[in-house]
């Protein structure tokens, strides 16, 4: 089969009409609303309107991240430098560093520490698995000296469609008394899973806009918590534009050091905006709802999730392992060429043993029953045994029920 142009490639027409789905685990689609308010006339950065629009951010975004007092730092740029941001404005060379690898990301942002010269133990957990708490008290307290200097965790690990409880991490630092700083990778759960950057004593998060925040990719964004700002006067990493505190310095009067991403200002703050309209914890039940619906449909194609404990899955994204004899990337090209539905690819060591469902951000119960119609379509395309349907099924009963009204009042 002929392979489909793009979307919005220049000069030709896609051959399936309709819009297209993105439903990898970010990007994740940008709500109408959010494109029209960045479709205005590029704005004078050191100009008087930065002000209005840089404050009510900071003070939205603070919500989302659960928290009253912690500065917030926002970079051009996108997860990745907000990886290296929260290290090297924290850390120095050499300096030990505790980290959790359970997936893909996590042991990217390990490897980012340990490029920029501190000293990185990896707490590895089978694929699947989210941290090893055990593992962290022992290590903990096999540290007499308390050379650990920081540990990190990747909140939803988007390899995999595991959630790490980031509470009982906290729990394992207090009761161990360690004072290593806590840095948490919010990338792919911040505004879709609920966060509490006070509430677990984080010492920095960090997330990108292009998933939860459904914005475009284009910025870091960065919680930073007293404690992390204090190991900032001592850190010694070489930073120049990632530095944080002339960025806090110049947020406080509501401008930036240099240039902002302009217009993706402009629509972060109505992406706030949305979410504080439906209320975050509405926001966090109906990621609750639509994820539990793809499991369901998973679990009538007999079809493994990655992610072994409930416990831990994640809402935001569902990795589905395909049968041996099968190739996941042939169930995505499908995908993508008959119904141009984008699906993750299987990351790092399960490249072609599984393919990902991104139900996060801007998503509502049709739009994932549409999602569902087409991995099942792919599937059987890519000669998978399963039973057309029966996975739309599954999730249409789930919906059938009205989403509890409860936690809309709660929301309101
Ligand atoms: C997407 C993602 C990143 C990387 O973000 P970029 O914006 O691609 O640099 C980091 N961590 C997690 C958990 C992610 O899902």
């Amino acid at each position: 089969m002929a392979s489909a142009p793009r979307w919005g490639e220049v000069g030709k027409e896609s051959e399936v009409s309709g819009r297209p789905f993105l439903q990898i685990p970010g990007p994740t689609n940008v709500p109408e609303r959010v494109l029209r308010a960045m479709d205005r006339a590029v704005p004078d950065h050191r100009g008087p309107e930065m002000p209005a629009v840089t404050g009510e951010i900071v003070s939205r975004l603070r919500g989302v991240f659960g928290t009253h007092a912690a500065e917030i730092v926002m970079y051009p740029g996108s997860g990745t430098a907000a990886w290296e941001a929260s290290l090297t404005n924290t850390l120095s060379p050499g300096d030990r560093v505790l980290a959790f690898n359970i997936g893909h990301f996590s042991h990217l942002y390990a490897e980012c520490a340990r490029r920029l010269g501190m000293v990185v133990d990896e707490l590895e957990s089978e694929w699947g698995s989210g941290p090893r708490l055990a593992a962290l008290e022992d290590t903990l307290r096999g540290d007499r000296e308390q050379a650990i200097r920081a540990v990190l965790v990747v909140h939803n690990e988007t390899s995999t469609g595991v959630t790490s409880r980031v509470g009982p991490i906290r729990h394992v630092l207090d009761n161990v008394g360690h004072p290593a700083l806590l840095l948490v990778d919010a990338v792919s759960s911040l505004a879709s899973i609920e966060f509490q950057f006070d509430a677990w004593a984080v010492d920095v998060a960090l997330t990108a806009p292009q998933k939860g925040l459904m914005l475009p990719p284009g910025m870091g964004i960065l919680a930073v918590s007293e404690r992390a700002l204090a190991a900032s006067q001592r850190a010694t990493a070489p930073r120049y534009f990632l530095d944080w505190q002339p960025v806090i310095e110049q947020l406080h009067r509501g401008y930036f050091p240099y240039t902002p991403a302009t217009l993706l200002l402009f629509g972060l703050r109505e992406a706030l905006r949305i979410l504080d309209e439906e209320g975050l914890s509405a926001v966090y039940a109906r990621h609750a709802r639509l994820a539990e619906a793809v499991r369901a449909a998973v679990g009538q194609w007999n079809l493994q999730i990655l992610c072994r404990d409930p416990a831990e899955y994640s809402n935001t994204v569902t990795t589905i392992v395909v049968p041996v004899d099968a190739d996941s990337d042939e169930v995505l090209r499908i995908a993508d060429e008959r119904f141009r539905l984008s699906l993750g690819v299987g990351l790092g060591k399960s490249k072609g043993r599984a393919f990902r469902i991104g139900h996060l951000g801007s998503l509502n119960e049709l739009e994932v029953l549409a999602t569902i119609a087409g991995v099942e379509l792919s599937l059987h395309g890519a000669g998978i045994p399963i039973r057309l349907g029966a996975g739309v099924a599954a999730a249409e009963r789930l919906f059938a029920e009205p989403a509890p009204t409860a936690v809309r009042a709660m929301a309101s």
